[in-house]
């Protein structure tokens, strides 16, 4: 019952190890960096799939930005841990090096749809022409790491266009102040506004960071470094969940057209069914799906990341292996490890349980062995005396006989019976009788060799198998023995005891066929002695065959 307690409390232990993911959600929170769209349908894939949920999270999407204009940098959610994970895109990495605890986790986009966009009839074909042209963008002069749009910071770096001598900035983020000619230049997403300028009649132009070979990744999944040390499996789940999201998303982009429309707050009337189904096509190009794995990054290309950032005055070391997350690998080592260890613990337990019971078996077999061979002795023991019996002596008697044969050896027996031992017993009771055959007992011993039989064959009989003895040398053992019972005193309750035996001897002969022949001529004389007076010793006269 104890055993079974351990066992099942060893599976238990383990299950729940196992499990123990599953039982709980942990609720995180995902911040974006922007209003809802399809900019993000990976992640309400994840949601509405129930990614998350096997994955035991339960997951708060959070919109970057509402009705009101209220912003949210899901870098600053996630550094001060109002979000466990967020989206921006390569500025992580500018925030990573000028210190903050960001660790970049998956990369959605293999490009970055930022872009500047104007219109065409505006004829801005190029960056080096916006110096004086009303522009709107998210720029600080000579501040290029404080601001979100590091491609635009870049692109305009590789133009020679100095941000500081950009004379016509107009901070206004409206299609309508592009379309009136309030500004001519604005930055956004080439997913996005040209649409809506389409929609509007207008004929967008676009230029991209990546005319200027500023080629950066867009969206990123990241998490704090925090987050990452204290549950790095929590981590791995997320990610896992939020890629297969990505992954159900790009291959069912009007089921999750139509499940943001449905969810989610969008922007405007404008961002509406068509405009999420134009965003899923156009994400494709930035996405690659088809090229590259989602969520790679490749640290190759970080490195020439950095190296256009230091072109742009950014020169804070960066510590690339901080900042990419080692994903599966690492932290599949720790799951892996984790699942080992419990298998090793379960198998332990299983194995300790297996010795254990094998153990006891082993001991109950020595045990009921050992229990055998005590019942097998005292079978054959007699209980006063100590020697064999003559269920033992009968056996003895065949071996010795078969030996004899064989080897052409001879075999003598000799049998004694106590003289009048019934005269002891009533005389002085039967516990001074048990003295004396206790006495003559240890005497018998006394006379033999080691390779002699002796055993007690009845009441107050004794009969020694004597192998390789002739019956003249039985009579000699027989001559001492009655010396020594002769000298035998034995004291019981004030009174000595004394007594005789008579002995009978007899050999083996050619002529025996069994060993009971030589037993029952060994007896015969035993009789003989007694008949002839008692207290002496009767041996076959006989004379013996040559071999
Ligand atoms: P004989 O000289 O003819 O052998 O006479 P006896 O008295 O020795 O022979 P008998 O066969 O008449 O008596 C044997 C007695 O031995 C009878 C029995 O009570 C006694 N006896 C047998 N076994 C034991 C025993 O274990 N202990 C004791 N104390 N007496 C025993
Ligand atoms: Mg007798
Ligand atoms: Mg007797």
């Amino acid at each position: 019952m104890c055993r079974t307690r351990i066992f099942s409390s060893g599976c238990c232990f383990f299950l729940a190890f196992f499990w123990s993911g599953l039982l709980t959600a942990d609720t995180v929170v995902l911040q974006l960096p922007w209003f809802h769209q399809f900019q993000f349908a990976g992640y309400y894939a994840a949601q509405a799939q129930g990614y998350y949920e096997q994955e035991g999270l339960e997951v708060e999407i959070r919109a970057g930005m509402d009705d009101n204009g209220y912003t949210q940098n899901p870098v600053e959610e996630v550094v001060f841990q109002r979000a466990q994970f967020g989206v921006t895109r390569s500025d992580l990495l500018v925030h990573h090096a000028r210190g903050l605890p960001v660790v970049m986790l998956a990369t959605v986009m293999q490009r970055t749809p930022a872009a500047f966009i104007t219109l065409d009839r505006y004829h801005i074909k190029r960056l080096e022409d916006i110096s004086d042209k009303p522009v709107s963008l998210p720029l600080i002069a000579d501040k290029p790491d404080t601001v979100i749009d590091i491609e635009a910071v870049a692109a305009l770096a590789r133009a020679g266009v100095a941000v500081s001598q950009m004379n016509n900035r107009v901070e206004n983020w409206d299609l309508d102040a592009l379309v009136q000619g309030k500004i001519q230049v604005t930055f956004g997403f080439a997913t996005d506004e040209p649409y809506i300028l389409k929609q509007r009649g207008q004929t967008p132009h676009v230029i991209s960071p990546m005319d200027y070979e500023i080629d950066l990744y867009g969206d990123l999944l990241f998490t704090s470094e925090s987050t990452l040390r204290t549950d790095p499996d929590l981590v791995e789940r997320f990610r896992r969940a939020s890629l297969k999201g990505w992954d159900y998303a790009l291959k069912h982009p009007e089921e999750l057209a139509l499940y943001i429309l449905k969810t989610y707050p969008l922007r405007s009337d404008e961002y509406d069914l068509a405009f999420l189904l134009h965003e899923a096509e156009a994400l494709r190009d930035y996405i690659q799906p088809d090229l590259v794995e989602l969520g790679y990054s490749n640290p190759a290309r970080w490195k020439r990341i950095i190296n256009v950032y230091r072109e742009i005055g950014i020169t804070d070391p960066i510590n690339l292996d901080r900042f990419i997350y080692q994903p599966a690998d690492n932290n599949n080592l720790a799951n892996w490890s984790g699942l080992i260890l419990s298998v090793i613990i379960a198998m332990l337990i299983i194995i300790g349980w297996l010795i254990r019971a094998r153990l006891h078996l082993v001991k109950k077999v020595q045990h009921s062995e050992q229990r055998e061979s005590q019942l097998r002795l005292q079978a054959e023991t007699d209980p006063l005396t100590g020697l064999v019996n003559r269920r033992r002596f009968s056996l003895e008697l065949d071996v010795c006989y078969l030996r004899a044969k064989q080897t052409k050896s001879p075999l003598a027996m000799l049998m004694l019976d106590v003289d009048h031992f019934k005269n002891i017993n009533d005389e002085y009771g039967h516990l001074a009788g048990d003295a004396v055959l206790c006495s003559l007992a240890r005497l018998c011993e006394g006379v033999i060799r080691e390779t002699d039989v002796l055993c007690r064959y009845g009441g107050e009989e004794f009969a020694f198998l004597l192998p390789d003895s002739s019956q003249e040398q039985a009579m000699e053992v027989a001559k001492r023995l009655m010396k020594a019972i002769r000298g035998d005193h034995i004291q019981w309750e004030h009174h000595t005891l004394r007594y005789t035996v008579s002995i009978g001897i007899a050999e083996l002969k050619r002529t025996d066929n069994e060993g009971i022949d030589l037993l029952r001529r060994t007896d015969r004389h035993l009789y003989q002695a007694k008949a002839d007076g008692r207290d002496t010793i009767s041996i076959d006269a006989m004379v013996k065959a040559p071999g």
